[in-house]
């Protein structure tokens, strides 16, 4: 099956579709081996996701999957987020409670429409998955409007392309670029959509 970029007829399946994980708890708060003043957690879906985790590696760009562990891992804002197979997640440098919840609802969500992408064109394949590019940040730099506003939290266009290429933020945070702009970086980001 083609591996297709989602559109607008991909986000009205989405509202059909239940969502394949509905809950994250926590199951294990720990110290976080980097910062004293951290904490790190397990959660578990209670849901098995192996057919999903080489969907979310195909989307996060500097995302890292191994078959053998049956694992994707990447970084959001600060934090390192690995998700099993077998429906556990890891997340660490969290403050608190509260900041677990968000980014396991983050992940809960990530997931969901990885679920969704999977139901359409079904688990990639192999060759699918080892013909991911990598993502250079000097290329999506050319399609930034140069203007080093710091408006999306980067002080300049070039640290707003390396958070792109790291996954970490959406082209959309730049109030400057158009439409068109934003389409070609989610191309240039996102290998798949979902
Ligand atoms: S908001 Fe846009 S124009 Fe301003 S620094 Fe960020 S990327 Fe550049």
């Amino acid at each position: 099956m083609t591996h297709e970029k989602a559109g607008s007829r991909g986000s009205f399946i989405k509202l059909l579709i239940p969502p394949r994980v509905r809950e994250v708890k926590i199951t294990e708060v720990l110290p976080c081996l980097a910062a004293e003043d951290r904490i790190r957690i397990v959660g578990n879906t209670g849901e098995k996701l192996s057919d999903i985790l080489p969907v979310i590696y195909l989307y996060i760009p500097q995302a890292t999957y191994s078959r053998e562990s049956d694992s994707v891992s990447f970084m959001f804002e600060e934090h390192l987020i690995t998700i099993f197979g077998e429906g556990k997640i890891t997340a660490t440098n969290l403050k608190d409670r509260d900041e677990a919840m968000r980014i396991l609802n983050y992940v809960k969500d990530l997931l969901n429409r990885a679920a969704v992408y999977v139901i359409r064109y079904g688990t990639p394949t192999p060759e699918f998955i080892s013909s991911k590019p990598k993502v250079n940040p000097i290329e999506i730099n050319k399609i930034l409007p140069k203007k080093d506003c710091g408006e999306c939290g980067a002080s300049t266009c070039y640290g707003f392309a390396v958070k792109l290429a790291l996954g970490e933020c959406e082209p959309s945070q730049c109030l400057y670029l158009d439409a068109n702009g934003r389409k070609e970086l989610q191309k240039k980001i996102h290998f798949i959509r979902i």
